[in-house]
């Protein structure tokens, strides 16, 4: 089926405002986020039209503050590289309130988790780290390569300094790179909200092109992402592998993720999830259930990333027409699937892995 909506398209929740606040800084990339000093403040930022709110804009200090903020209207902003910049291109319209999120600890850093699902190891990741900090994270790079490799091609080097994995997540488009390999690897967003915390699946969490199944005030803390499984004989290799028609400030034509466990020689695991060839980043349970038990060779890795693309709903637009990015879905995920198995295997492909399959 050939759908209808544009994979690039952002949200356009909110009500209607002719100018709006700008948050003074976005999350900095060699510090993290600035820690609160001092009280939140609302600033009234305008009069806005006739008929909408004067504008508000809160910095919050505190994770329970940003979401009473969210429970009363707020959208929250992180770096600002989608809310802002869209608002400036006339994408959508600012919100006529904001909370600004950028200064709060709980939500910076990326770091060890061992609580995750009673007790299995992993990785938590603040909502505001950076692209930058993600793609340089020695752990991320080691054991989460698809996501690194996904993190180091997000925009330009100004954007992955100021662009959140949370602004990544939260804003749900089916063109994000970060959404497949999160998927692949299992990740799990935490939400804050008035009355609970809890944790929820990824493919849980998108509904559509910029729709979420997170309620207005809850606020997204973290993504968790479990270990991935080794073992004794067992590894895990994972890769992200995007088609761009420029190295930089590209949206992906296509783009697929992969993590693929080996054990004897066998793939015992497969993860394979596709960007921007349906209404949301999706995984593709046939084509992952075909490699398990192969040997992970070039006949195996065509016939599951066929599958692959035989599962994208693509649309035609300026990037390229439905059946070319079928034509390319196939070949970008067989490509994210040889990186992983040479990954897992031990080979050395670089971060990130669009630069070497598809040359610099
Ligand atoms: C020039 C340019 C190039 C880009 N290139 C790419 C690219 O190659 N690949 C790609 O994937 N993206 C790209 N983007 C999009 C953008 O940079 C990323 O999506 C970025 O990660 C957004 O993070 P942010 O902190 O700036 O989000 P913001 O703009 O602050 O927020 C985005 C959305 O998420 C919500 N939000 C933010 N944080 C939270 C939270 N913690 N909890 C709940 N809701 C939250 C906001 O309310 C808003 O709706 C590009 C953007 C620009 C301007």
């Amino acid at each position: 089926m050939t759908s209808t909506v544009d994979p690039a398209a952002a949200p356009t929740a909110g009500p209607t405002a002719t100018t709006g606040p700008t948050p003074a800084t976005g999350p900095t990339p060699a510090t993290g986020p600035t820690p609160a000093t001092g009280p939140a403040t609302t600033v009234a930022v305008g009069e806005g039209t006739a008929a909408a709110q004067p504008h508000t804009y809160l910095c919050a200090t505190t994770v329970e503050e940003a979401v009473a903020a969210m429970a009363a209207g707020a959208r929250p902003v992180a770096g600002g590289t989608d809310l802002v910049v869209g608002a400036r291109h006339g994408k959508a319209p600012l919100p006529a309130s904001l909370v600004g999120i950028h200064r709060l600890a709980e939500l910076a850093g990326i770091g060890p988790l061992s609580t995750l699902g009673g007790g299995t190891e992993g990785l938590r990741l603040g909502a505001l780290a950076t692209h930058a900090e993600i793609a340089a994270h020695p752990a991320v790079r080691a054991r989460w390569t698809g996501l690194a490799d996904a993190s180091a091609i997000v925009g330009s080097p100004a954007t992955r300094a100021n662009g959140t994995l949370g602004g990544n997540v939260m804003n749900a488009s089916p063109a994000m790179d970060t959404g497949a390999p999160l998927l692949c690897h299992d990740a799990l967003a935490v939400l804050h909200g008035p009355r609970q915390v809890r944790r929820v699946p990824l493919d849980e969490l998108w509904t559509r092109p910029g729709g979420l199944s997170a309620a207005p005030d809850e606020l997204l803390v973290a993504v968790e992402l479990p270990e991935p499984v080794g073992g004794a004989g067992v590894t895990t290799g994972s890769a992200y592998v995007r088609l761009q028609y420029r190295r930089q400030m590209e949206i992906a034509v296509v783009g697929a993720a992969a993590v693929v466990t080996l054990a004897a020689g066998e793939v015992v695991r497969a993860r394979i999830a596709i960007t921007a060839l349906a209404p949301t980043v999706r995984r593709t349970p046939t084509a992952e259930a075909a490699l398990v038990g192969t040997d992970g060779g070039p006949a195996a890795v065509r016939a599951a990333a066929r599958l692959a693309a035989e599962a994208a709903r693509p649309i035609s637009d300026v990037r390229g027409s439905a059946t070319y990015r079928r034509a390319m879905a196939a070949v970008v995920a067989r490509r994210a699937l040889v990186t992983a198995i040479t990954r897992a295997a031990g080979g050395d492909v670089p971060v990130p892995a669009s630069d070497t399959t598809f040359g610099s």
